[in-house]
């Protein structure tokens, strides 16, 4: 570790990861120095292939993540484990409307990817240590234990192999997570609304290819997404993304598995054919999160440290990789004017961009669960009339596919 680098990252999740892999091109050119500190240990498969697990949690990457990981350089390693969705599906179950869309009706050869965590998170740390440039420290495990942002340089203390280190750095990224301790010691305030609602998580078996179809299906008990995924062992899997009301979660975590087999298929239905199997149940209570300061003089608030989302629209990780992009862009034009990479009027421009998306997705996530999670007859009639004029205008369904697939925002361009 060096005592001084110009980017100390915090947090070696898929949003810290993908910042280190969208700046390696362009590293060595700005002699930029980078040091990515992640707490957990990173597990080591020297020369084992991937190895898909049926319990892993899956992600769902908006078409446009294509070309960012393009430009990256992990595109073509990412796609070894992802499954395109060609088809959307969307419908509100016990009534008339149904909406769907399909890739090939938009131009394009997939609406989106999913991909296991394991696998992206093994992508963008492997192409991270293979680098040769030497422009990139990952430190790991190693935990930041202060952070102290000022118009000179940011000051940390890290704490690695039981010692402890003084680093400086002229930015510093806080991209460690939504529980992050860190911004709640530097006094960032955030807003936070509860949603009284649980998100459970699992795969599922299903007893007939899913044919690339992704199911977003509102129910009385809550909104369900149903991902497509892939195949393991000859088995058909789907990711599971289930919102319910804080107080049912308990009881749904405690069915044994066919029990709970059973009650998914009754409420979700037949429409992606019978469920077999069901692997762990995780569970999330969710909240909508905002952090109303984002940056400050040599300091930036990143991925879900800044915002966690409602999970109905899959908006989260795809909106934190557009700051990822827009962050990347700051620094290099700052790094090509001359200009402190922690200058903070610098980072208030950044700032002032995200700010903008931010509140447009957040709206996007916020409404369609308000609305799809009220169970008022005439906000039902207005839902069904909804998505069956959608699915009657093939203007409506492109502009909603543009946003949904993330076609709108620009993709990483490097000098
Ligand atoms: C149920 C559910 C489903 C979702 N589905 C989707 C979806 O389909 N599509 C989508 O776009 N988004 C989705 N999301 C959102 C997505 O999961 C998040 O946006 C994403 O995980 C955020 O990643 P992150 O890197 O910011 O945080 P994290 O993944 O939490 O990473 C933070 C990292 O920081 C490390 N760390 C913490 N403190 C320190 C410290 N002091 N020092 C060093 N390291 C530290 C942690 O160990 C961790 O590795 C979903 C979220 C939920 C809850």
């Amino acid at each position: 570790m060096k005592s001084h680098y110009d980017l100390v990252i915090i947090g070696g999740g898929m949003v810290g990861a993908s910042l280190v892999c969208a700046l390696l091109p362009v590293a060595k050119k700005f002699s930029l120095t980078i040091a990515l500190i992640e707490q957990q240990p990173i597990p080591t498969q020297e020369g084992q292939p991937f190895q898909p697990s049926y319990d892993a949690r899956s992600t769902a990457l908006a078409y446009g993540v294509k070309s960012f990981y393009q430009a990256t350089g992990v595109w073509d390693r990412l796609q070894e484990h992802l499954t395109p969705i060609e088809h959307i599906h969307v419908s509100d179950k016990g009534r008339f409307g149904v909406t769907r869309l399909h890739a090939k009706d938009e131009g394009v050869s997939a609406l989106g990817y999913v991909v296991e965590n394991h696998w992206l998170g093994q992508v963008l740390l492997d192409h991270i240590q293979q680098d040769k440039q030497g422009c990139v420290d990952l430190i790991c495990p190693a935990s930041v234990k202060a952070v102290s942002p000022s118009s000179e340089l940011t000051q940390l203390k890290v704490e690695h192999q039981q010692a402890e280190y003084d680093v400086t750095a002229e930015l510093v990224i806080l991209a460690d997570g939504g529980r992050s301790g860190l911004r709640q010691a530097l006094g960032i305030h955030f807003n936070e609304q509860s949603y009284y609602q649980h998100a459970l998580v699992a795969n599922i078996s299903v007893d007939r290819p899913h044919q690339g179809i992704a199911y977003e299906r509102f129910t009385e008990r809550g909104p369900m997404a149903l991902l497509p995924s892939e195949t393991l062992n000859g088995e058909v899997r789907c990711g599971l993304v289930w919102t319910l009301p804080d107080e049912e979660i308990g009881a749904l975590l405690s069915l044994t598995d066919a029990e709970f087999l059973a009650e998914l298929q009754q409420t979700f239905g037949y429409r992606a054919g019978r469920f077999t199997r069901v692997g762990q149940r995780y569970h999330y209570p969710l909240k909508l999160t905002l952090a109303e300061e984002q940056v400050r003089s040599g300091l930036v608030v990143l991925g879900n440290a800044a915002h966690a989302l409602h999970p109905i629209a899959g908006q989260g990780y795809n909106l934190a990789l557009r700051g990822v992009t827009d962050l990347a862009e700051n620094i290099i034009v700052s790094r090509q004017q001359g200009i402190s990479i922690g200058d903070l009027s610098r980072l208030h421009a950044y700032e002032q961009q995200r700010r903008l998306d931010q509140q447009r997705t957040i709206m996007f996530s916020d409404r369609t669960m308000r609305l799809f999670s009220n169970a008022n007859p005439l906000l039902g009639l207005g839902r069904s009339i909804g998505l069956q004029a959608m699915d009657l205008s093939p203007m409506a369904k492109t502009l909603f596919a543009r946003s949904a697939m993330g076609l709108d925002s620009p993709a990483l361009k490097h000098p």
